[in-house]
């Protein structure tokens, strides 16, 4: 007997995450597959963190803590979203959950009602969506396009606004298109929040330490500081310091806000794991000069995809500002393939696994990461030029 809830039958399962565990059983089978569909550094985790969670577990550091997080994190996290983020916050205005993915749901959880609205601009992260559907929200889809930089701009919020609009959800630099908002273009969008207050913003900011342009990441609560009592800035140290296993991400917002998902959280997972919180306390107080050059790696291997992309007949790629995620267009290989998904697959039995861009909300491509090693991404891109020639 079926016994799933209403609102379980309204999402579907999280297709990064699915992809990624298709590559696995493959390779487990004995089957030669690259998987460029999982977004994760592929860098070690630096020393320091690893040794700082040795030292936690040696220290007996193994029992529950506060559901909120330790207090030695929530002052960490507070140093870091004023040092990184720019944004000024007091410990008792952070949460700490099992990654940005499990704050995204309680704040999402902890706030919406049906029928209320929620803002996301596409394509999108293949979470946002399900999440809302799951709280009973409604999405509304702000559709761009790489003509716009796959950014929206302040006449389409506005257009998008009605009186139900709960959220609106930003990503910067964005996954899956590294979309990344100037400060001036976040003071336009500010402008028109500060006409509609039932509209909160959640920041996704967890990709900020990994951009690929000059000047200073821009997050919606620095560069409008009378709008952070209803922004929710979500943060982590899985990408920036290559520790997604590790499963933690910070938030800051309101008080009342941070306390409801604190409530949800009491009854879902309690705290966070105690290692992981010491070994980022580590990460967010430690040395973050190794940071510059794995953005320039980063960097590096963005651009010898870019050029191996556009190389392959069939398949384009704007230039992503930020994040490890490039999002090819395929719409000239459509009509023989079919849709993105089929081409996902036939890619993987190529041997290389990708997530077709129909998971993000957009439409005949794909997304590849490249946090991989230079060889292999070679080794993928070859695989992905014989499979479609
Ligand atoms: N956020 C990463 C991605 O988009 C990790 C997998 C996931 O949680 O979606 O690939």
């Amino acid at each position: 007997m079926n016994q799933l809830s209403q609102a379980l039958q309204r999402i579907a399962a999280s297709r990064t995450t699915a992809m990624t565990d298709r590559a696995f059983e493959l390779r487990a089978a004995g089957r030669d597959v690259i998987s460029l569909s999982v977004g994760e550094p592929d860098f070690p985790t630096p020393p320091h963190v690893v040794a700082a969670a040795k030292a936690a577990l040696d220290a007996g550091d193994t029992k529950y803590t506060a559901v909120m997080g330790t207090a030695a994190l929530r002052a960490a996290a507070a140093l870091h979203f004023a040092r990184d983020l720019g944004i000024v916050v007091a410990p008792e205005q952070i949460i700490v959950s099992a990654g940005g993915k499990q704050a995204i749901f309680l704040a999402l959880a902890a706030t919406l009602d049906p029928g209320d609205e929620v803002l996301i601009p596409s394509p999108w992260w293949v979470s946002y969506p399900q999440i809302v559907r799951y709280a009973g929200g409604e999405v509304i889809d702000l559709p761009t396009s790489a003509a716009t930089g796959f950014r929206i701009g302040a006449g389409q919020l506005e257009a998008a606004i009605t009186p139900r609009t709960r959220w609106l959800l930003l990503n910067s630099p964005g996954n899956p298109t590294g979309a990344t908002y100037p400060a001036h273009e976040l003071a336009a969008l500010g402008e028109v929040l500060r006409r509609h207050p039932q509209v909160m913003v959640l920041s996704d900011d967890i990709y900020a330490p990994l951009r690929y342009t000059a000047g200073a990441h821009a997050s919606l609560a620095a560069v409008c500081p009378d709008l952070a009592d209803r922004t929710l800035t979500v943060s982590g140290v899985s990408k920036s310091h290559a520790m997604t296993g590790f499963r933690i991400g910070v938030s800051a917002g309101p008080a009342w806000l941070v306390a409801a998902m604190g409530k949800l959280q009491s009854h879902a997972s309690g705290n966070p794991c105690s290692i992981s919180q010491a070994a980022a306390v580590a990460a967010f107080t430690g040395p973050q000069e190794f940071l510059k050059e794995w953005c320039e790696r980063f960097r590096a291997r963005r651009d010898r995809v870019l050029s191996a992309i556009e190389a392959i007949p069939g398949l384009s790629a704007p230039v992503p500002d930020g994040a490890f995620y490039c999002m090819i267009d395929a719409a000239p290989l459509m009509a023989r393939f079919g849709d993105d998904e089929a081409l996902a697959l036939h890619l993987l039995e190529h041997g290389v696994a990708v997530v077709a861009a129909s998971a993000f909300g957009g439409r005949d491509g794909f997304r590849i990461s490249f946090a991989a090693d230079e060889a292999i991404l070679d080794e993928a891109l070859r695989r992905i030029a014989k499979a479609v020639v």
